[in-house]
Order: C-alpha cells, then sequence, then structure tokens
C-alpha cells in the first residue's frame, strides 16, 4: 500500500464526517510524506492548517490510520517549504487520480464554482424532478423565467449541485455572462468585515457587473440585520436589471426566522422548489452512476444494502461507497456483502444511533437561532416561548421522555409545563401546516446527523 494510497483512504473517511467547505480548507494540499518507525508524517500547506490538525482532527486522524495500518503508532503535522518536492509530487498524484474523490479541491477562484456538479451528472427522480426542472429552465434563460428560484431541502440532498450546476451551464452556452456562487456565511463574514472597514460600498460594487448570482443556504442571514439590509440592496439592483438570481435554503422561506418581511417577499415572489429525501430506486441509480464514473463495479447484493442502509442523505450515500473504493485500492479487490456490512459500521449506526436530549435542545435553538441558555431559560419573549415548546415536545415524542424529565431539563419546570407544552404543539400540529414542516426539518437534523 503506497503513502499516498493510504492518505486517500483516511481522506475519504474524514470527507463523510465534515462539511465540504471545512474539508476542503483543512485537507487541501496535504499528504503524507513519510513513513517511519510508527511516524506518520503529514505535510500541510501552512501553519495555521497545521494547529488546526492537531487541535481538531488530529483524534481522527490518528484512528483512521491507525485501523488501516496497525503499525502507526503516531502522526506528526509538518508544515516545511524545504521539502516542497516530495510535497509536489504526492499532491499531483493525489490530485489526478483523486480528481472524483476529493471534488471539494476544485474550485475556480473567479466563478467559486466546482466544474464537478453538472446537469449530467444529476439524477432525476420523484424528489428533485421539479428543482432540477426549474434549475434546468433558469439555465437555459437566465432572468428570463423564474426570479429569484428558491431551492430548498435537508442536507445533502443535492442543493448545493443544483445550484452549482446552473453555474456551469451558464458559463459553458454563455460564455460572456458572469456568474458568481457564494456561500452565504462567506457572504456574512465579508459584510461584516467591510462594515469594520469602511469598505461596504466597494463591497456592493462589486456584485453590479454580475448576471447571475447564486446564494447557498441563505438560512444563514436569520438574525443577522444589518448583513440582510446589503443583501437585500445588492438583490434589488441585480433583480431590477433582469439579472437571476438563485438561492437554496435547508427550509421555505417562511420558515427562516427572524427574515426582514421585505425579504422573505422578495424570496416567494419567484419559484420556489423542493427537494426530498430519494427513493429507493434514486438512491440505487445514483450508485450505479457514481459508480460508472468511477470505473468501478461492486455486487448488486453490496448496492442494494448501502441503498437500504442510508436514506436520508445523498452525500453520505457517496461516503460509503467511497470508503468501498479505498477498501478495494487496497485490497485489490471488491468487498463481499460481509465486508462491505463492516466497513460502513460506523457510517450506519451513526445514521441510528440513540439520539440524545442535548442534542434535541442543540438543535432546536440552532434552527432558532437562539442559544441554548435561552431555550433553558424562563424567558416569556414570544420568540423563546414557541421553539422551547417545541423543544418539549421533541423530547416526549422523539425520545419518549418523562415530563418530569422534561421539566427538569427546562431549568426546573413543573411537569405541568412540559405535559402542556406537548398538548399545544400537538394540537397545534393537527391545524398548522407551517408548525408541521418546522417539526419536519427539525427532524430531519436529527436524522441526517449533522449536529
Ligand atoms: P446539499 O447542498 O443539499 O447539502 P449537495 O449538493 O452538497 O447537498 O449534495 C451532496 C452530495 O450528493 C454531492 O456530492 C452531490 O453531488 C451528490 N448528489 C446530491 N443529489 C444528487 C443527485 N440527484 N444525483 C447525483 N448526485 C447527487
Ligand atoms: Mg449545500
Amino acid at each position: 500500500m503506497t503513502e499516498e494510497e493510504l492518505w486517500r483512504a483516511v481522506l475519504a473517511q474524514i470527507q463523510l464526517t465534515i462539511s465540504p467547505a471545512n474539508f476542503a480548507t483543512w485537507f487541501k494540499d496535504t499528504a503524507i510524506t513519510s513513513l517511519k518507525d510508527g511516524v506518520a508524517s503529514i505535510s500541510v500547506p501552512n501553519s495555521f492548517v497545521k494547529e488546526w490538525l492537531e487541535q481538531k482532527y488530529h483524534k481522527t486522524i490518528f484512528k483512521i490510520l491507525h485501523s488501516l495500518n496497525e503499525e502507526i503508532k503516531e502522526v506528526k503535522y509538518e508544515f516545511s517549504k524545504s521539502s516542497p518536492k516530495i510535497q509536489r509530487k504526492n499532491l499531483v498524484s493525489l490530485r489526478e487520480n483523486g480528481q472524483l474523490e476529493f471534488p471539494e479541491f476544485k474550485v475556480d477562484k473567479e466563478t467559486n464554482l466546482n466544474p464537478r456538479y453538472t446537469f449530467d451528472n444529476f439524477i432525476v427522480g420523484p424528489c428533485n424532478e421539479l428543482a432540477q426542472a426549474a434549475a434546468w429552465a433558469v439555465a437555459e434563460n437566465p432572468g428570463q423565467v423564474y426570479n429569484p428560484l428558491f431551492i430548498y431541502g435537508g442536507v445533502g440532498l443535492g442543493k448545493t449541485h443544483l445550484l452549482q450546476a446552473i453555474g456551469n451551464k451558464v458559463i459553458k452556452s454563455f460564455s460572456q455572462k458572469k456568474v458568481k456562487y457564494v456561500q452565504t456565511e462567506k457572504f456574512v463574514s465579508n459584510v461584516i468585515s467591510a462594515i469594520r472597514n469602511h469598505q461596504i460600498e466597494k463591497l456592493k460594487a462589486l456584485y453590479q457587473p454580475i448576471d447571475i448570482l447564486i446564494i447557498d443556504d441563505i438560512q444563514f442571514l436569520a438574525g443577522k440585520e444589518k448583513t440582510q439590509e446589503e443583501f437585500f440592496y445588492i438583490f434589488n439592483s441585480l433583480y431590477e436589471k433582469n439579472k437571476q438570481i438563485v438561492i437554496s435554503s435547508d427550509r421555505s422561506p417562511r420558515a427562516i426566522p427572524a427574515l426582514t418581511e421585505r425579504l422573505r417577499s422578495r424570496f416567494e415572489g419567484g419559484m420556489i422548489a423542493d427537494i426530498t429525501f430519494p427513493d429507493f430506486e434514486t438512491r440505487m441509480a445514483i450508485l450505479k452512476t457514481k459508480c460508472q464514473e468511477r470505473k468501478i463495479e461492486f455486487s448488486e447484493e453490496v448496492l442494494n444494502y448501502i441503498a437500504s442502509a442510508i436514506q436520508k442523505n445523498i452525500r453520505k450515500l457517496e461516503g460509503a461507497l467511497n470508503i468501498l473504493i479505498a477498501h478495494q485500492n487496497l485490497q485489490g479487490s471488491p468487498p463481499d456483502l460481509k465486508t462491505a456490512k463492516s466497513l460502513l459500521k460506523d457510517l450506519t449506526s451513526s445514521l441510528t444511533r440513540a439520539i440524545t436530549p442535548k442534542e434535541v435542545i442543540k438543535t432546536v435553538a440552532e434552527f432558532y437561532d437562539l442559544k441554548e441558555k435561552d431555550l433553558l431559560s424562563p424567558s416569556r419573549k414570544k420568540e423563546v416561548v414557541k421553539p422551547r415548546q417545541i423543544a418539549m415536545y421533541l423530547l416526549r415524542e422523539e425520545l419518549k421522555s418523562s415530563f418530569p424529565f422534561i421539566g427538569r431539563k427546562f431549568g426546573g419546570k413543573d411537569h405541568t409545563t412540559a405535559i402542556y407544552a406537548y398538548e399545544k404543539i400537538s394540537k397545534e400540529l393537527e391545524k398548522d401546516e407551517n408548525m408541521r414542516e418546522e417539526i419536519v426539518l427539525i427532524k430531519q437534523r436529527f436524522i441526517s446527523g449533522e449536529i
């Protein structure tokens, strides 16, 4: 097993546990440079990454390395300018062979687009056909059909893929059009630093020449009023010029808390399409296509197993495939069903693992953009009361927690408070469609394990 193969296998597993943006930030341009006396040396591109890997990812990296090669007893991270040659060599081959495996590393600096997300490799099924059709129409006639196009759905279901596919198609068919893909978190931090440096006008001016503005994960604007204001300005100035705007979110516009009314009504003024969980056939089709792309074959039985075990997150579905491919590369033969099951044990068990009350509270707090301590406090503010009742409801409904337990969790409240909350939310669910949708979205977050 070469060092390079080993590192690729490690990255394939790490990729599953963190977001694509984090993966690209911390693992791009890393490689194993030597394996000697039980010590694996990992070269990193700068000292910041070195520190980060040591502090945040060391345990994970070590655990995976050790599981692949028991002789490894220690991992070191090196940022050295003196050995660029070795680094380069390993990096190049990692990129050449790893193109499909680690596409997060291949982003265009100007547009922020990743060329690997296209319509061609986007599988269409009942879960996403409306969103796909709308995205296609927009890419063919930017600014002419649906504006803005707003696509929403849970984690790992293909929103970023579709958004980027629009961008990639547009630059291909209209080479003169200027496309920009922006992650909302990035946008927020740009606005904040522009305000601090008195450069907000300059920042806004940067958006003026854009023909297609693609904003991913807009839910991160929740509660950030100043940023919303600047975004509203940019949105309007483009919209008035018939420039295309495409937006994604993990929930519908009306379920985004603390979104100014004028932004909400702007979002609702265009086309809204959602993406739901893929059915079994779609999951199989995705797996088969990915196998074809990677020129690799697994038995029907193994593919069946993956598609049945992983139902709610296409990123995890791909991740499972990556683990099996890494295994195949190391062993030289495809895994049988038993091996596949054991290789994917961690992944599938993390999907079915028990959810803790703390996670429920954290997820609800995050969903409504509140601090956990506010949710647990006795505050009677309207924006806190409902989320608190929902948290209590979910503890009862999903975890079967007892009412006295729930009462204690929430700042020593009497169990009757918990019963009241549970009954109130249960009743509202019967008649309030918005509420039903919010609960489904919160539950999806537990299920996809992104907490
Ligand atoms: P989201 O932005 O909704 O969290 P992504 O767009 O990042 O999800 O999708 C996660 C992974 O799953 C990506 O690698 C993407 O290419 C893949 N994927 C999602 N939906 C599809 C699909 N319909 N066909 C093929 N690949 C898909
Ligand atoms: Mg995304």
